[in-house]
């Protein structure tokens, strides 16, 4: 059984990259009957924002990529934040130290900084630490230049360190040659690089599902794991997502790259997880919608794409409306109230309204958020109703006459759909001959202060005879 994790840093809005992991690590956790475990890499304390780590839980939460085991959850190889097992890592610091795998550096910044200065300028062909304080005693480096009272700890990088890897999304993965890697900070903190071998080797991770920006850190990685004498986990790189243009997606310049846009939007967190599914397959998959266990069932690394896939939001509408449309017009309406719970407390009588809505634009629904927007003429009293200047502008000469005759046609048919238009056809386009087009346009905008509004006469059955009457004479 695998166990899989993902490991993000809350340092802001949760990243859409971070989803998409842990779609793949816990759809290969199910695949294999494993675990999925969601562990905070917060050891960088500069960079840490508050709430973050709760927008993280929730949003994977929100997607149904809940972790098995994690801060929120709990799980027998807690605990799951690295600033809560800082004592965890140092004994494993000092090993690889004994074993002079590692060594102390007190080199201070200003001499790091000079360092990369001269290697600049001069091109040097070897570039990175320059090993000076290798082998040194403190007292043997404090009598030299640029010392600092507070070392860090380095990997001490061998001169045959395997740069080549298998892969289970790539095959045979060649790595840059790295340099002396910190591992343990002057405050005492682990590195990245640190935290993260001993905390999968801990927390018994066996594949490590990440972005490809890190296949450049794997050889330490495993330089690490072979000097503790641990067993390495499989590695799965997976690709960058990219924008239309090519460029990595970022939250910098996308939107769309903060996980909790999507719940803004009003997408429905089963597109956005078929969407990052779909993505994650090289030339995306024959049947495009797939619910989650399917996509568990037929699961296979080899089918992942390498080549960063593009995050084209045109899909994703377009799966979002597939999904709107296979609700129950009650799971719709019940969707819609809860995505606008923050700025919407609908009156009773305005939650029947809008059950009674939701099926005339379900059909052509994209978004959640464009849902009360094309319906506020439902819910607004007749005199507060807006009637857009376009509307009225767009308005044909003999609009009055037709507004009359509608009035009469509401005075007297049954107030309901089929009888409305019947009604309404029968006067106008039949009895007066004037085209559909002319005949419904002024009925329409008195109804809805619109040109283009969901169906008429569904609307002025919703509305009620009263309603859809004070409307109409409203416009005469
Ligand atoms: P910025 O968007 O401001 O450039 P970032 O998006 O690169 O920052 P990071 O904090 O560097 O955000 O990354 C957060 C997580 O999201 C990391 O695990 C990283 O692997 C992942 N990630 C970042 N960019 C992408 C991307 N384009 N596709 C997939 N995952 C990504
Ligand atoms: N904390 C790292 C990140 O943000 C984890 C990378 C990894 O999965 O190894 O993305």
């Amino acid at each position: 059984p695998a166990r899989t994790r993902v490991a993000p840093s809350p340092t802001g809005d949760p990243h859409v990259g971070t989803a998409f992991m842990a779609l793949f690590d816990l759809a290969w956790a199910r695949k294999t009957g494993g675990q999925f475990v969601l562990r905070i890499e917060d050891t960088d304390q500069n960079r840490l924002v508050a709430g973050s780590e709760d927008q993280i839980y929730e949003s994977l939460a929100w997607l149904g990529l809940q972790p098995d085991e994690g801060p929120h959850v709990g799980g027998e190889h807690g605990p799951y934040r690295q600033s809560e097992r800082l004592t965890t890592y140092r004994p494993f610091v000092e090993q690889l130290i004994e074993a002079g795998h590692a060594y102390y550096c007190w080199c201070s910044s200003e001499r790091l900084a000079e360092l990369r200065r001269e290697q600049e300028q001069s091109k040097a062909s070897v570039t990175g630490y320059d090993r000076l304080c290798h082998g040194l005693t403190r007292g043997e480096r404090a009598a030299l230049a640029g010392f600092s009272e507070t070392p860090v700890v380095r990997m001490l990088i061998p001169d045959d360190v395997p740069l080549t890897f298998q892969d289970i999304v790539r095959g045979e993965v060649k790595a840059p040659r790295p340099d002396d890697q910190v591992i343990l900070k002057a405050d005492g903190f682990p590195t990245y690089h640190m935290a993260v071998v001993v905390d999968d080797h801990l927390m018994g991770i066996n594949t490590v599902v990440r972005g490809e920006e890190w296949i450049s850190s794997t050889p330490k990685h495993i330089l690490l794991y072979q000097w503790l004498g641990w067993q390495l986990p499989q590695f799965a790189h997976m690709p960058l997502l990219r924008n239309t243009d090519k460029s990595k997606i970022s939250k910098r310049k996308n939107p769309a790259a903060r996980l909790m846009w999507f719940k803004e939007e009003g997408y429905l967190p089963e597109a956005v997880r078929n969407f990052l599914q779909l993505l994650g397959y090289a030339g995306g998959d024959e049947q495009e919608v797939k619910t989650f266990d399917q996509f568990v069932d037929e699961f296979d690394w080899g089918k992942v794409n390498t080549v960063g896939p593009i995050f084209d939001l045109k899909k994703l509408d377009w799966l979002n409306g597939h999904y709107l449309r296979s609700l129950t017009p009650e799971e719709l309406a019940d969707r819609i109230m809860a995505f606008e719970e923050a700025n919407w407390t609908p009156s009773e009588e305005q939650v029947a309204v809008l059950r009674k809505a939701v099926p005339i634009i379900q059909e052509r629904l994209v978004l959640l958020k464009d849902a009360l927007p094309q319906l506020d003429y439902l819910f607004v009293a007749d005199g507060e109703l807006t009637v857009e200047d376009d509307a009225v502008a767009a308005l044909a000469d003999n609009a009055a006459e037709v507004l009359d005759a509608a009035i009469a046609v509401a005075e007297s048919v049954p107030f309901d759909t089929d009888s409305i238009q019947a009604g309404l056809k029968e006067r106008l386009v039949e009895g007066m001959g004037i085209k559909p087009k002319f005949a419904f346009a002024p009925i329409r905008v008195a109804i809805s202060g619109r040109r283009v509004s969901p169906p008429l006469f569904e609307s002025m059955e919703i509305l009620g005879r009263a309603s859809s009457l004070a409307r109409l004479r409203a416009l005469r």
